[in-house]
């Protein structure tokens, strides 16, 4: 039996990571645009990315205008074409990986049916037509038409507000192993947010960065939808940082490095996350950190930080006071990541309520604990700055020593590997 470690670098072999997008160099000079535009659903929808999901039906997939370094040969064009439907000559085969089709996806318990049975109802009208989502007919990215059974269902990984996840593998060769999550359309209209998840998922389907997780297709039936994203082999960071109570320094500040150049990415791509957090980050099979939460999974409740809208936490002056913001929101939550990650609490948590939380955030009230190092510090106080436009730029946050210091020797995704 081939050994997931074994199977992840064959998958980054096959260029299911970065190395055609651009992002594998060493620590890039930022490249985000300075928005003008403070509009964050504006930004938000602003984006572009290379299509490396051809459509083995369309002729000319259709090339988005503000696209640069497009690639019809990245990753994601070589994923296993199940459709018997699909022409055998639109994209170069994947090479042969027989090692995917060994890992043990583990025992499925039939959720996805036993669920389908007693959850959710079929959507008519307006809503029905917005989670119609498909890939295969996705108007800039167009995908092969993927169902249900193209897949072997394995463990369950979770559950989520609108339904649950399992690791699953492709039945044809190479045998891709994925994480398909399911969201009940009912229960997403119930929560109004059906624009909002069409909308992340078309972002998140067009993002493709080593840190970023990928969605690599996405169908529906009468009452689910199915998100195919990349598997996040070590689950959860918020589990690992809870198990621990906190990290040392040089880990932090590899997790550090990986999120300024994952949001530098996202940046480039007018995309502000603004939802940084630990509970939205899960780590890869190799530890490398991996956002995976662009806003379209309501987090079911457990140990996570659950309140009417999230954490307040991460929230920076300018989100708290309901003034204009913009992508230095996410420097912002970079510096709390920073300060949470080695403390083991964000800085300006107060227990006694939302209120004081609010209040201390306004005031920067920030007190760093003495067994945090001076570099470590230095960079907290950086990003943590009242003014977005002094906070530290991601490019300097990637330069900045006490990263440097920590930065792994072996090659990582932000670092050529
Ligand atoms: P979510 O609906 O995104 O909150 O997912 C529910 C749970 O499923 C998460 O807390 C993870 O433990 C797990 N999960 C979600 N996506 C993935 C993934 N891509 N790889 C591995 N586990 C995942």
């Amino acid at each position: 039996m081939a050994n997931i470690g074994a199977v992840t670098r064959q998958i980054a072999a096959l260029e299911i990571s970065s190395k055609q997008n651009g992002a594998s160099k060493p620590a890039r000079p930022t490249h985000q645009k300075h928005t003008s535009q403070t509009s964050v659903s504006k930004l938000l929808t602003k984006f572009a990315a290379p299509n490396p999901f051809p459509d083995p039906k369309a002729k000319a997939p259709a090339k988005p205008h503000h696209v640069k370094g497009s690639s019809s040969t990245s990753s994601v064009s070589k994923l296993p074409t199940a459709n018997a439907k699909a022409p055998a000559a639109r994209t170069p085969s994947p090479p042969k990986n027989d090692a995917q089709g060994d890992i043990d996806i583990g025992h499925y318990d039939g959720g996805f049916e036993i669920e389908n049975e007693k959850r959710g109802e079929a959507v008519h009208g307006e809503a029905a037509e917005q989670l119609a989502l498909d890939s295969s007919v996705s108007r800039t990215r167009p995908t092969r038409e993927w169902h249900l059974t193209d897949f072997d269902i394995g463990r369950p990984l979770g559950k989520g507000k609108f339904g649950r996840v399992y690791m699953i593998r492709t039945k044809v060769e190479p045998k891709y192993i994925l994480a398909l999550k399911c969201l009940y359309k009912s229960e997403i209209v119930q929560s109004r947010v059906e624009k909002q998840i069409r909308r992340e998922i078309e972002i998140q389907q067009n993002l493709r960065h080593p840190h970023v997780l990928r969605l690599y297709g996405y169908f529906h039936d009468e009452k689910r939808i199915f998100l195919m994203i990349e598997f996040a082999g070590k689950g959860e960071l918020y589990k690992q940082l809870t198990k621990n109570g906190c990290f040392t320094e040089r880990r932090s500040a590899i997790y550090i490095d990986q999120m300024a150049d994952a949001l530098s990415y996202l940046h480039s791509k007018h995309v502000i996350h603004r939802d940084i957090k630990p509970e939205n980050l899960l780590l890869g099979i190799n530890g490398e950190l991996k956002i995976g939460d662009f806003g379209w999974s309501v987090h079911a409740p457990g140990n996570r930080r659950t309140t009417l809208c999230g954490t307040l936490d991460y929230l920076p002056p300018e989100m708290v006071e309901g003034r204009d913001h913009n992508e230095k929101v996410d420097y912002w939550a970079l510096g709390v990541l920073t300060y949470e990650f080695i403390v083991g609490s964000p800085p300006f948590e107060d227990l006694t309520g939302y209120n004081a939380t609010y209040k201390r955030i306004a005031k920067v009230d920030l007190k760093v604990p003495p067994k945090v190092s001076a570099d470590a510090r230095d960079l907290i106080i950086k990003l943590l700055q009242y003014d977005p436009e002094k906070r530290l730029p991601l490019a300097d946050v990637r330069r900045h020593p006490w990263v440097v210091r920590y930065r792994t020797k072996a090659p990582s995704a932000g670092e050529g590997s």
